[in-house]
């Protein structure tokens, strides 16, 4: 009776998305971790999905999303606070995530306490940040940001000693104090200005040594950020010139002595999406900051974060798309349209069909991403990783925006409506393009490899070459890939050798790690001469539909 309104009953409506184990039901997940050697981590994975897909979790989430966090500039006496507030369910997701270790969890071999290490710690990680950014991804941001710092900081030893055991410790402690006196850091990044973002050299903001300078030397710190996310970070790697070289800084909150640090935000941005995370704007006034590694090292320094937050853009999309396939799938399963189930009908079947392949790729794609970074020590792991980084993070974080609005659409009315969570994973899918290297700069990077670091290309043909014969087409695909590079490459081809790479390294992926049906409707579809790939739902005759959902999201 609860159902009954005066005028109506409630039918037809799909039941409410709750208990639903995130690792549990995902098979391309599963089946990526096996192969990066991470299958010792399943039932701590499993823990995990199990707690994040509850109505409960995805209840926070909203929370955190529609509660948005507000700065206060001041006190109310009027001096300088600069503290940003959060609602408790962001506070609750942040501590999730460092009891999971998201934010250090691929360098827990550098753990000194007896904690889990070895061969799948980064894919294990990887799986857990994967799972999360389904539920609430914004909170995300200062999580990545402290896990890549960590290879950034180590360019300073003496510093990176003193901060390690609070970088990864598994305890959140928001509580806005110096480092010393905490139990748990996390770290932001501030390089974008006004005046650029891609182009960092063009940065205004200078830092003075305040005795002689050198690596692990005090600076102070002037100019602003127009970009500078999560800023209740403990501290911040700044970029600022000294002289005419470019360097990169430890910004803390707080000076040595104690006393509250020169970062004067100036406003939270208003965004289309990412809406639990706070994007300030922010001045500094000589803000006390360590030099990291030696001046001019700013952008060497800070790629290395970079490469590492490129990673998690990645997971974080892949892991949206693979939320919004699953609630698309989940409605299509139980609403009912002309008599039949819309799972049923023979477009929507290939819609989702054509949906699983590209979540079945991103996450083969992000979580092989995830196993070379842990294994760069091993040449063909690090020039795979040169290679497929940017080509990663452009294509999945690229594919993601139209899957999300086909997801959305799935639900027909019921998906343009914020009550659900389909309409914030659509707003929240382009950021992980824009930030951290936008779309064309990612292609650039891989031009860079492809015209002047030609062993890493040639490592990368190599590893596509492993399945020939498997396919006809992929080896077409592949033929016609290295006549092109053969053919002499130029910048605005940049984007089309980028796809290609993509595509044929999904396809590589999931004829060795997927089901044969999986790999063929891939194969069909994103190798196809014709490019005959525009809106999701076209797929060629003869392949199993059903099949392909049902190997991508089990029900
Ligand atoms: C929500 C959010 C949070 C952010 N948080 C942070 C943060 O915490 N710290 C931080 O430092 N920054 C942050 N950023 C900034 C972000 O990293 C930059 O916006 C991004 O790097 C792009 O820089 P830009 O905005 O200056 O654009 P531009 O550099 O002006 O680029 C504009 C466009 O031109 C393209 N382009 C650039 N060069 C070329 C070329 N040679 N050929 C072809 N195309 C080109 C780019 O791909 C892009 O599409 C954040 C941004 C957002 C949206």
């Amino acid at each position: 009776m609860e159902n009954q309104f005066d005028t109506h009953e409630v039918f037809n409506q799909p039941p409410v998305y709750d208990h639903v184990n995130l690792y549990e039901t995902d098979a391309p997940l599963k089946a990526a971790l096996a192969a990066e050697g991470a299958g010792w981590a399943a039932m701590d994975l499993n823990r995990f999905g199990a707690q994040l897909g509850t109505a409960e979790a995805f209840h926070q989430a909203h929370l955190a999303n529609t509660r948005l966090p507000e700065l206060n500039t001041f006190d109310t006496q009027g001096h300088r606070q600069d503290t940003v507030e959060f609602h408790p369910a962001y506070h609750h997701f942040m501590d999730m995530s460092k009891r999971a270790g998201i934010h250090c969890g691929a360098f827990d071999g550098l753990a000194t306490d007896g904690r889990e290490k070895g061969l799948g710690v980064g894919a294990a990680r990887a799986a857990k940040h994967y799972m999360m950014s389904q539920v609430e991804a914004g909170h995300i941001c200062p999580i990545t940001m402290t896990h890549a710092a960590i290879p950034a900081l180590q360019n300073q030893p003496d510093l990176f000693a003193r901060l390690l055991p609070k970088l990864i410790s598994h305890t959140y402690d928001p509580t806005f104090r110096p480092i010393s006196d905490k139990s748990g850091i996390t770290i932001g990044m501030g390089m974008t200005e006004k005046q650029g973002g891609t182009d960092v050299r063009a940065n205004t903001t200078v830092a003075e040594p305040v005795e002689n300078g050198g690596a692990g030397q005090p600076y102070l710190i002037t100019g602003h950020k127009w970009f500078m996310s999560a800023p209740m970070c403990d501290a911040f790697l700044v970029l600022a010139q000294t002289g005419n070289a470019l360097s990169v800084f430890f910004v803390p909150r707080f000076r040595a002595d104690g006393s509250v640090n020169g970062l004067r935000f100036q406003r939270l941005k208003n965004k289309l999406g990412n809406k639990s995370n706070a994007s300030s704007e922010v001045e500094f006034h000589k803000a006390e900051g360590v030099l990291i590694g030696s001046e001019g090292r700013g952008i060497a320094n800070i790629m290395t974060m970079a490469n590492y937050t490129r990673l998690d853009c990645a997971l974080g999309s892949a892991g949206l798309m693979r939320q919004a396939l699953s609630r698309a799938v989940h409605h299509a399963r139980y609403r009912t349209v002309f008599q039949k189930k819309l799972i049923d009908q023979p477009m929507m079947t290939a819609l989702l069909a054509d949906m699983s392949l590209e979540v079945a790729a991103a996450t083969h794609l992000s979580i092989r991403l995830a196993g070379a970074y842990e294994r760069m020590d091993d040449p063909m792991n690090a020039a795979y990783a040169r290679l497929m980084t940017p080509v990663t993070k452009y294509w999945v974080t690229k594919r993601g925006p139209s899957l999300g609005y086909e997801a959305m659409e799935c639900l027909g009315g019921n998906g343009y409506v914020e009550d659900g969570v389909l309409a914030r994973i659509y707003r929240e899918l382009p950021v992980n393009s824009i930030w951290e290297g936008s779309g064309s700069v990612m292609c650039l990077d891989l031009m860079r490899v492809a015209m002047r670091e030609r062993e890493s290309l040639e490592a990368g043909i190599g590893w596509l070459s492993e399945v020939k014969g498997a396919s006809s087409q992929y080896d077409d695909a592949l033929a016609d890939l290295t006549d092109n590079i053969a053919g002499g490459l130029n910048e605005a081809r940049g984007r089309w050798l980028t796809e290609r790479l993509a595509t044929l390294a999904s396809a590589k992926l999931l004829m060795e790690r997927a089901p044969g049906t999986v790999a063929e409707g891939y194969i069909s579809t994103r190798l196809d001469p014709f490019g005959r790939h525009g809106a999701y739902g076209s797929l060629p005759d003869g392949l199993d539909a059903r099949a392909i959902i049902e190997a991508v999201v089990a029900f």
